[in-house]
């Protein structure tokens, strides 16, 4: 059984897209060890010339899914290893990847009690492995997503987040969408701040255990407007993508 800081050849089981920039990779792994929701992969991609590059990539999917494991990837124009996985992998390819990995941004069943999950676009994905291992589960803690998306077109996950909503085990989805709002939207339509997450943390009450993903800058606001409202920073975890400042 390999460790987890041991590359191995995934296979690409499955591709498809979760919005126009954002697509989902299944992969089979010949020696996976399980993981835990909110871990994550890293990915390395290595030229002909030997130039090789790593990115991170939380997992999608639940536990219960191994050895298949899925990855959620928003396209970066100019990025160098996005792009690469959403114009050439197809299924059928081989990718190097190593994993899981990270043991503190992590949730599970077996942990109780109530459960806030904050996540800016793609940050919604460790999220999504926790939410789709509770549902598995058949956990019934009250759990609430506050999701911030630009548009209503750029939500990732959306059918199934409404899908998971509506069986009414305790899981419910709050969006927010900064840019642009459809006609009738209901849901709220500016970036996340202190009211919002007062608001959709009511009902959880101030005991709840926090996860928040997503841009540092949002992470970093979301964080601090939580224990502004009184909770304490070690009921909150914080996992951040992308560049400092973004
Ligand atoms: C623990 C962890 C988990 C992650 N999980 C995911 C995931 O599930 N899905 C996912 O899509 N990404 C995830 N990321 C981000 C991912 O690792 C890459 O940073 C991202 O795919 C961009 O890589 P790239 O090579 O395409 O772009 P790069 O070549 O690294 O960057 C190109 C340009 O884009 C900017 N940039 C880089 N990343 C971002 C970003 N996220 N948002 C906006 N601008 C950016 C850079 O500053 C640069 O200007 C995760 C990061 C970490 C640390």
């Amino acid at each position: 059984m390999a460790r987890p800081l041991d590359w191995q050849l995934a296979t690409v089981a499955g591709v498809h897209d979760e919005t126009d920039a954002v697509r989902s990779f299944s992969l089979t792994l010949p020696a996976w060890t399980g993981h835990r929701p909110g871990q994550h992969v890293d990915l390395r991609l290595t030229s002909e010339d030997g130039y090789s590059v790593e990115r991170s990539y939380s997992i999608a999917s639940e536990p219960e899914r191994a050895p298949e494991v899925d990855i959620t990837v928003e396209r970066i124009p100019d990025g160098e290893v996005s792009p690469f996985l959403h114009d050439v992998v197809v299924p059928g390819d081989r990718l190097e990847v190593r994993g899981p990995i990270g043991g503190y941004f992590v949730w599970e069943a077996s942990q109780p009690g109530p459960l806030l999950l904050v996540g800016g676009g793609s940050g919604v994905v460790p999220l999504m492995a926790m939410i789709r291992h509770r549902a598995r589960a058949g956990a019934m803690n009250p759990t609430r997503l506050l999701l911030s998306s630009r548009g209503p077109g750029e939500i990732i996950y959306r059918e199934e987040l409404d899908r998971l909503s509506a069986t009414q085990d305790g899981f419910q989805v709050a969006h927010t969408l900064t840019r642009e709002q459809p006609p009738g939207w209901s849901g709220y339509a500016r970036r996340i701040d202190e009211a919002m997450l007062s608001e959709v943390l009511d009902p959880l009450g101030r005991e709840a255990r926090v996860y928040i993903c997503g841009p540092t800058a949002l992470v970093e606001s979301a964080a601090n407007a939580l224990v502004r409202i009184g909770l304490a920073p070690s009921q909150i975890r914080t996992e951040r993508f992308g560049p400092t400042g973004t």
